[in-house]
């Protein structure tokens, strides 16, 4: 999916050379990561970390176009455990109680026929054996698409968008938040936003790529 050369077993998805190549951040191992100083005085996160940079002519956007418009599921499924492979036994995931994958609209899941960011969960969960949780934390506005928008706009569109159906599941847990790709962090703050209703969460995230 990256260069065209054809695999050879056990290779999926990805050949074993451009997987070396993939530009990893290694971030989870460093406190106060650029992703971390991003947002630091919003909401308080415990830890922030991606997987890779995502630079515009680099090697992770076409892997997400993947999973994301083209039905490669099995993308984020490799994608996911190789970083749950990275994070096992690190201090960023030792306290991780529980995965959650950023929802997406009911109406705009089922026009893609999945959730992107659950399907990168469900190969963290693989690699890390840590439950994964879906739909208590859900998403309760449709909105647009968010790439024409400044900073202020994105955050003014998605500070309400979601919502926790039942906060004592994730009480006094500590939760990592789990999406494709990390920008402004709005859509993260706004998740934040609606868990900081359950009682004593604490809350991480980590996600594929970065753009910042
Ligand atoms: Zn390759």
């Amino acid at each position: 999916m990256v260069c065209g050369e054809e695999l050879i077993q056990p290779e999926e998805c990805i050949c074993l050379r451009c997987l070396y190549k993939l530009p990893r951040t290694h971030n989870f191992k460093y406190p106060d990561n650029a992703a971390e100083r991003l947002m630091a005085g919003r909401i308080p996160f415990e830890r922030i970390a991606s997987f890779c940079v995502y630079a515009k002519k680099g090697m992770l956007p076409p892997l997400i176009h993947q999973l994301k418009y083209h039905h490669h599921k099995e993308v984020g499924i490799l994608l996911g455990k190789i970083y749950g492979e990275d994070l096992q036994g690190s201090d960023f995931l030792k306290p991780v109680d529980v995965i959650v994958p950023v929802p997406l609209h009911p109406k705009k899941e089922k026009i893609r026929g999945y959730n992107q960011a659950e399907i990168i969960a469900r190969g963290l969960s693989a690699t890390t054996s840590l439950p994964l949780s879906v739909g208590n934390l859900i998403r309760v506005v449709y909105n647009p698409t968010q790439t024409k928008r400044t900073k202020t706009q994105r955050w003014e569109n998605v500070k309400h968008i979601f919502h926790v159906k039942n906060p004592g599941e994730y009480a006094q847990k500590h939760l990592l938040l789990v999406d494709d790709v990390i920008t402004t962090g709005s859509t993260m703050e706004a998740c934040a936003t609606a868990l900081q209703g359950c009682q004593g969460v604490k809350i991480s995230v980590a996600t594929l790529g970065e753009v910042f």
